[in-house]
């Protein structure tokens, strides 16, 4: 069988859970979409299941395979629905549902409903993405309540910029937020994982109604593009591996690979790894970009291709034909390999594809 493959650490996974409660004083929805960002939400949410306040995700195809497979739990959808007749299965699904537009609100007015639907109103407090103008939020979450038909409304918005430790628009957001919501007293939901943990002055912990929304946090990568202390504490869920296949011994001044990216400046030892970008490792990482084989470091050498990548063993006289190769995990850090791409953890995680997925800790 091909050795590349992605193991899941559930342990992991549920300390970092702990870690955004713990940090936060609030209670967390864990953001399971886009298949837990690439980690498999189904185990990911059974991972979490007696502890977790509720999920999120993106869309009702997300919550239906998480229901289909008996979690129980609150489930969130990020988005609401995108058509009216979503409501029907939302209803019987028993599924909370962001309201962001006003046609959404339209639609609960017409729906026959079943229960009491729980809505999570959002704000475009400055993001100007998605979300109600603080005008008219007041009037929308009045309107809500005149339609009989929803039970809890929680107060929602989501920042910009929260990534950006040095940039004032957090706090402008979070003003424009209290000031457009006075005189609304609900619960609230304003952060992601980066305004977990790189604002925490601005969210007193008395706050222990509120409601957090954790993502890439919960699989231990940082969102920040600098070193943080509390970021510092997440521990890697995913360990992206795989195998030398095969070895080359390269005089000085020999290509590697397709559009000879890489020249042998002196002898060289090249490994073939079992990787490529149709796994989801990034094409444009450059040579210089860490791995760890058999437990020490080295880097990527040429150009990323489909199946298969290269490394330097000049430095690793041990290494050879089936050493271990770790791309990301607990010593090479996505987050570092996302930079040397130019992009970022979420989108690597994102993009994994073909490997198997396999939890040691069940
Ligand atoms: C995806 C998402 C999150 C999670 O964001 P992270 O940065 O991964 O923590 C939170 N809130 C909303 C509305 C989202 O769409």
């Amino acid at each position: 069988m091909r050795p590349a493959r992605a193991l899941i650490d559930l342990n992991a996974l549920r300390a970092n859970y702990r870690l955004a409660r713990e940090v936060s004083g609030a209670r967390a929805l864990a953001v399971v979409k886009a298949d837990a960002y690439g980690h498999g939400a189904v185990r990911c949410a059974q991972a979490l299941h007696d502890e977790v306040d509720g999920f999120a995700v993106a869309c009702i195809e997300e919550a239906m395979e998480l229901r289909a497979a008996a979690i129980a739990a609150p489930i969130l959808l990020l988005e609401g629905f995108f058509e009216t007749d979503e409501l029907g299965l939302i209803d019987q699904l028993d599924l909370w549902c962001v309201v962001h537009s006003l046609w959404q609100i339209e639609a609960i007015e017409r729906a026959a409903l079943q229960r009491p639907l729980t809505v999570w109103l959002k704000m475009d407090s400055g993001m100007h993405r998605v979300g109600l103008h603080p005008a008219d939020y007041p009037a929308a979450y009045r309107r809500l309540q005149a339609t009989g038909k929803v039970g809890k409304i929680v107060l929602m918005s989501h920042f910009a910029r929260a990534d950006e430790l040095d940039s004032p628009r957090s706090n402008e957001q979070l003003a424009a937020f209290e000031q457009a919501r006075q005189g609304l007293s609900a619960e609230v939901s304003l952060r992601n994982s980066p305004a977990i943990l790189g604002w925490p002055e601005l969210f007193p912990q008395q706050q222990s109604s509120d409601w957090v929304r954790p993502g890439i946090m919960l699989y231990g990568a940082t969102p920040f593009e600098q070193p943080q202390a509390l970021a510092a504490r997440l521990q890697p869920v995913m360990t992206l591996e795989s195998k030398i296949i095969s070895v080359r011994e390269l005089p000085a001044g020999e290509p590697v690979g397709y559009g000879a990216r890489f020249i042998s400046e002196r002898p060289t030892r090249v490994g073939v790894v079992a990787m490529g970008y149709a796994d989801g490792y990034p094409r444009h990482a450059p040579t210089g970009t860490p791995v760890l084989i058999d437990g020490q470091a080295s880097r990527l050498i040429g150009r990323v291709s489909m199946d298969m990548l290269t490394v330097d063993l000049s430095d690793l006289p041990q290494a050879g034909l089936g050493s271990r190769v770790e791309l990301w995990g607990k010593h090479v850090l996505a987050s570092d390999v996302a930079a040397q791409a130019g992009t970022i953890p979420y989108q690597i995680f994102c993009n994994l594809r073909r490997v198997p997925l396999i939890y040691p800790h069940g």
